[in-house]
């Protein structure tokens, strides 16, 4: 419900005001002022709507705000690895206009506020990117948590990619595997989150973005990891999306990488895991110990056959999880009731014995997660 003016007031047949925690009520009127709403009381009945319903609006915990979804732009879905080699064929558009699609497609949906992890389209132009993003987000009114983006590892392949040159007959014609790739340093990208944080408004807040451990180095990880512990900021990455994720992290953090986490300080109720498709129970107690949250992204994950999230096991273990669109919905329209449904669906065909705990009411109460 989008309050424009500086009071308004509702009379509804059904109010939602804790969707999962509380029963519904029926006939109520709402004030607001200046969009803050600072009254619900009971009403007659007489004067409302009939068929309305109000209900706090939903939080997509994951999204890139694509306004071109990928396959309008002839990128077909998944395997996730294949599937980001092809998003360089994305056309180039303002980032105001991009941003402000996608914003309004979600706002359409019902959707409130919304976690934004920045693709950049031009590595040298964050900082104007960025400032597109939040006039979007101040035109369509919609709350955007912007996850400046930190990244550079393992552009092609997770290790080393001269085995991936050699694959090809005649490495020379595909130049961009070896040219060296413009990447901002650790500390430009530092500077540039300090320099978004005096954008910040009613509709834009900052994070930290490391992209994904396997194309973050750990000297980023752990400076972000201290920059969050001082400042406050939150923290939003990619986490085990896929199985070769995984892969690569069992291989290169013995330790584990979630105890390496947790070992530079980044486990905290601050951290946000986008997927945790391919999480062992053991790591997600921890990071259930640690208040960590996830998003899960259903249909992402389909579309880019990356496997589906343990979600019996987060639900046993209590983990907190939201619902994120990650830009990529079944139908490309953003509709997070939809995406809620499609959870529930899939919990009940394939996780019977779970479904008595996770209810449609609880299906709701992490899509509207804040
Ligand atoms: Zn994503």
């Amino acid at each position: 419900m989008h309050m424009s003016s500086p009071r308004a007031s509702w009379a509804v047949e059904r109010l939602l005001p804790l969707p999962g925690h509380g029963p519904v009520l029926r006939n109520h009127t709402l004030s607001a002022r200046d969009g803050v709403i600072e009254g619900i009381v009971p009403t007659t009945g007489e004067n409302v709507q009939a068929g309305s319903l109000a209900m706090p609006a939903f939080a997509n915990a994951h999204d890139h705000g694509r306004g071109l979804p990928t396959l309008s732009c002839g990128i077909p879905d998944g395997p996730l690895e294949l599937w980001v080699s092809r998003l360089g064929v994305e056309p180039h558009t303002l980032s105001f206009l991009n941003a402000a699609c996608a914003f309004a497609r979600m706002a359409q949906s019902g959707i409130g506020a919304a976690v934004h992890c920045h693709n950049t389209q031009n590595g040298r132009t964050l900082l104007q990117e960025a400032q597109g993003v939040a006039k979007a987000a101040k035109a369509v009114g919609i709350r955007i948590a912007f996850a400046v983006p930190f990244a550079g590892e393992n552009p092609f392949v997770y290790e080393s990619s001269a085995p991936f040159r050699d694959i090809f007959d005649y490495p020379d014609q595909f130049p961009a595997l070896s040219a060296s790739r413009y990447r901002r340093s650790l500390q430009e990208g530092l500077d540039i989150t300090d320099a978004l944080a005096e954008l910040e408004s009613e509709t834009f807040h900052v994070q930290y973005g490391p992209v994904g451990p396997q194309w973050t180095d750990r000297a980023t990880l752990e400076a972000i990891s201290a920059r969050s512990a001082s400042t406050g900021r939150r923290v939003h990455m990619h986490f085990f999306e896929t199985r070769l994720q995984q892969e690569w992290a069992d291989a290169t953090f013995p330790e584990g990488i979630v105890n390496y986490f947790d070992r530079i300080g980044l486990l905290s109720p601050r951290l946000t895991l986008a997927h945790g498709v391919w999480l062992r129970p053991d790591e997600i107690e921890l990071l259930t110990a640690r208040g960590v949250l996830l998003s899960c992204n259903i249909s992402s994950n389909m579309r880019l056959a990356s496997g589906l999230p343990p979600i019996s096991t987060i639900i046993d273990k209590n983990m907190k999880f939201g619902i994120g669109l990650d830009g990529m919905s079944l139908e490309d329209d953003d509709d997070i009731l939809r995406e809620a449904r499609l959870l529930r669906g899939l919990m009940q065909t394939t996780q019977p014995a779970s479904l008595a705990r996770v209810t449609a009411a609880s299906a709701r109460r992490s899509a509207s997660m804040p």
